[in-house]
């Protein structure tokens, strides 16, 4: 049976585990002033299709588009602090004989709060050589805002160090996570729509396995199905609500 709006079942679900997973989506850094996925592309980038923006057909379509794209979530993410769901998740670590973040979130902002977080998406601060020549660049400030620049190794393009849509997850990754999810106790999801695959396909995992799953959303999203127990708010009020 699954409880909507009950933060003190969500509470009991958490007080008796001892191996928590938590699965982090753009939600979660909302309340940091980082628009959505759905955000961006109702505000100033409305008129473009995400295919274009975070795909490697649409990159190499236009490649300057999707580098301003980039640089300009660069900057939203540089300005950005984490919030009380971060901290809140980052003070939980001690609390558990296992917790383990897991996000889909590209702005490094579990790890600015202390939490060990593994990066299923990348990160907006990395930039990677397009034909994979094993180049990384770690400092944005070093990168021009304008053109996209050439690799200084191979002569390819430089883009973003994050997953596109259609690309493969690291393989070692990506089984870190589901073996994760494969043993908790609790997996709490926070902020993620939950239409973005394999990282969609944790909370099912979780619970075949025997986990509670918590969701935390203030809207409905595709993971309710697989939730124990709903918490209709947002990350910043209710994640920390959940382990006072
Ligand atoms: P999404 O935009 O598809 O969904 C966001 C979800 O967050 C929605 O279900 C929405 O109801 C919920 N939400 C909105 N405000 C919230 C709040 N204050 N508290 C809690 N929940 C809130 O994002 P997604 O599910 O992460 O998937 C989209 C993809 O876009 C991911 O691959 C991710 O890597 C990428 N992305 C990352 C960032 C970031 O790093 N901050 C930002 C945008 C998109």
């Amino acid at each position: 049976m699954i409880t909507i709006d009950n933060v003190n079942a969500a509470r009991q679900c958490l007080s008796r585990a001892q191996r928590v997973a938590v699965l982090t989506g753009a939600g979660v850094s909302a309340e940091s002033g980082i628009p959505t996925f759905r955000d961006a592309l109702t505000g100033l980038w409305a008129r473009f299709d995400p295919m274009k923006l975070a795909s490697e057909d649409g990159f190499r379509a236009d490649p300057p588009l999707v580098w301003r794209w980039y640089a300009w979530r660069r900057e939203l993410v540089a300005k950005a602090l984490p919030n009380a769901a971060h901290y809140a998740l980052a003070s939980a670590q001690l609390r558990f004989a296992a917790f383990d973040v897991i996000t889909q979130n590209v702005d490094g902002l579990h790890a600015l709060a202390g939490s060990a977080s593994i990066e299923l998406h990348g990160s907006i601060v990395r930039t990677t050589c397009l034909a994979r020549c094993g180049f990384v660049e770690n400092d944005p400030q070093l990168l021009p805002p304008g053109e996209p620049p050439r690799c200084p190794q191979c002569g390819d393009w430089l883009r973003p160090g994050v997953v596109w849509f259609g690309e493969m997850l690291e393989v070692a990754m990506l089984q870190h996570a589901e073996r994760i999810a494969s043993e908790c106790d609790v997996m709490l999801v926070v902020g993620t729509s939950g239409l973005v695959y394999p990282a969609a396909a944790l909370p099912a995992l979780a619970m075949r396995h025997g986990a509670k799953v918590v969701v935390v959303n203030p809207s409905e999203s595709e993971l309710d199905q697989s939730a124990t127990v709903i918490v209709r708010g947002t990350a910043a009020m209710e994640v920390p609500r959940l382990f006072e």
